[in-house]
C-alpha cells in the first residue's frame, strides 16, 4: 500500500498556525460557549439585491450554461476597465489589460507559475496574506520576506533587501489597503516601488482587494495612477469585499499585457473561467448604483469606532486603521500573539487571529477583524474589560 506521500512542494508550505487555535474553538463551541469570532477576513453582511437579482436572471438563460472563456467576457472586461478609470483615473485596454479571476486568489495564486523558476526569488510582504508564499513555492521560488513593522507605517524597506537576493527576485509583491495591519501606503511610496521595480526589472504585483473599504474620506490610490507603473505593474481587484460578494469568486488582474498575457496563459491550461452569470452580476455590481459600496463602508467604520474606542479605553496602543475591516493590536506585556489568543478564547470566548500566522513579524500582535455586528463587538469588548487585561 501506498502511503500517498504528499509533494515537497506541499510539505514546504509552512504549518498551519490556526490549526492548535481551531481545535480549541471547537472544544469551546462543544461545552457550550458562546463564541464571538472576530477572526474572519469575510464580510457578514449580505450581497446588495440588485446584484443577486441580476444573477439569477443570467443563471436562467442557456446563453450562459456552456463554458465560458478563460479571459473573461469582454463585456465584464469592459465593466472592470470602465470602473477603474472612473475610480481611479487610469485608462485600461480592455482586451489586453483586464484579466477575469476566478476570485483574485486564484489569479495571486497562478502568478508565479508564469514567471518564476525553480531559484528564483518573490519578494513577500511579511506578515502577509498567505497566498503569495503559497503560489511562490508551488513554482518552485524561494520567498524573501520583507518586515512589515509599525515604525515603517507597515511599509517595507525596498532598501534593505540585499544585492545578491535582488539579482535573483523576479516579483514584488504588495498589499494596500494591508490586511492583516490595516495601513495604508502614501503616494509617495507607491512612485517609490514602481521606480525600484523599473530598475530591477521586477514585476510589481499589487493587491488591492480592499481599495473600497476605507475611511474618514481617505481614497486609496491605485498602483497604474504613478507614471510608468503600466511597464511593470499589475493590480488584482476582487468584488469580494466591496460587495460582500465572497462566495461568488470573482476578480480580475490589470496592468501589463505581457504579464497578463503569461497569467492568462496559466489560467488556459487550468481552468475554464468564471460562469458567466457570475460575470453579469459582476457587470452589474461595478457598473450599477454605487450607495451599496458608500453604505457598507459607514457599517464598516461604525464597528471600527466602536472597536477602537473600547480597545484604546483598555490600555491597547492602537491606531484606527484608514481602511480594510481589521484591527492589527499590540498584545500587552507577558503575552505572545498565541498565548494572548488562548487566554481571550479559553476566558472570554472572544476569537482572534495570532499575527504570527501571516509571517514571523506579526508575532507580537493579534489581528480582529470587525466583520460582525455592533452589538457583539461591545459583548467582545466587555468581557475583555471584565479580564482586567490592560493593552500595552
Ligand atoms: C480577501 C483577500 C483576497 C482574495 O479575495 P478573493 O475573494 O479571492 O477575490 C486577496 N488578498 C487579500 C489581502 C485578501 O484579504
Amino acid at each position: 500500500m501506498s502511503t500517498f506521500a504528499q509533494s515537497a512542494r506541499l510539505q514546504q508550505l509552512p504549518p498551519y498556525l490556526f490549526a492548535e487555535l481551531d481545535r480549541m474553538k471547537q472544544e469551546q463551541i462543544k461545552k457550550g460557549a458562546d463564541i464571538i469570532s472576530l477572526g474572519i477576513g469575510d464580510p457578514d453582511l449580505p450581497t446588495p439585491p440588485h446584484i443577486i437579482q441580476a444573477m439569477a436572471q443570467a443563471a436562467a438563460d442557456p446563453k450562459n450554461h456552456q463554458y465560458p472563456s478563460y479571459e473573461g467576457m469582454l463585456g465584464f472586461r469592459k465593466a472592470a476597465a470602465d470602473w477603474y478609470r472612473q475610480r481611479f483615473g487610469t485608462a485600461l485596454d480592455p482586451t489586453t489589460e483586464v484579466l477575469a479571476l476566478i476570485g483574485s486568489k486564484e489569479g495571486i495564486g497562478h502568478l508565479p507559475l508564469a514567471f518564476i523558476n525553480p531559484g528564483d526569488v518573490v519578494l513577500v510582504p511579511d506578515p502577509a496574506y498567505p497566498v503569495y508564499q503559497a503560489g511562490t513555492l508551488f513554482a518552485g521560488g524561494e520567498a524573501y520576506f520583507l518586515p512589515l513593522t509599525p515604525e515603517r507605517g507597515f511599509l517595507p524597506d525596498l532598501g534593505a533587501i540585499p544585492t545578491a537576493v535582488l539579482k535573483r527576485a523576479k516579483i514584488l509583491w504588495l498589499n494596500y489597503p494591508n490586511n492583516p495591519t490595516g495601513a495604508v501606503a502614501p503616494r509617495e511610496f507607491l512612485a517609490e516601488a514602481v521606480a525600484f521595480a523599473r530598475r530591477h526589472g521586477l514585476i510589481l504585483a499589487h493587491d488591492a482587494p480592499y481599495s473600497e473599504i476605507a475611511f474618514d474620506g481617505y481614497r486609496p490610490e491605485s498602483i497604474l495612477s504613478i507614471d510608468g507603473a503600466k511597464d511593470v505593474a499589475v493590480e488584482f481587484h476582487s468584488v469580494s469585499k466591496t460587495y460582500n460578494m465572497t462566495g461568488w469568486r470573482l476578480g480580475f488582474a490589470v496592468g501589463n499585457a505581457r504579464i497578463l498575457s503569461g497569467l492568462g496563459r496559466v489560467k488556459e491550461n487550468v481552468d475554464s473561467g468564471v460562469f458567466q452569470a457570475v460575470q453579469h452580476a459582476g457587470i452589474v455590481a461595478l457598473t450599477g448604483p454605487q450607495q451599496c459600496v458608500t453604505d457598507n463602508r459607514r457599517i464598516w467604520q461604525e464597528r471600527r469606532d466602536v472597536l477602537m474606542a473600547a480597545l484604546r479605553d483598555m490600555g491597547f496602543a492602537v491606531t484606527p486603521p484608514k481602511a480594510t475591516f481589521y484591527a492589527w493590536i499590540p498584545v500587552p506585556r507577558g503575552f505572545t500573539s498565541g498565548s494572548f489568543c488562548v487566554d481571550l478564547l479559553v476566558k472570554t470566548g472572544v476569537v482572534v487571529t495570532p499575527g504570527n500566522g501571516f509571517g514571523a513579524s506579526g508575532e507580537g500582535f493579534v489581528r480582529a477583524a470587525f466583520t460582525v455586528s455592533v452589538e457583539r463587538i461591545r459583548e467582545a469588548m466587555d468581557r475583555i474589560r471584565k479580564l482586567g487585561i490592560r493593552g500595552s
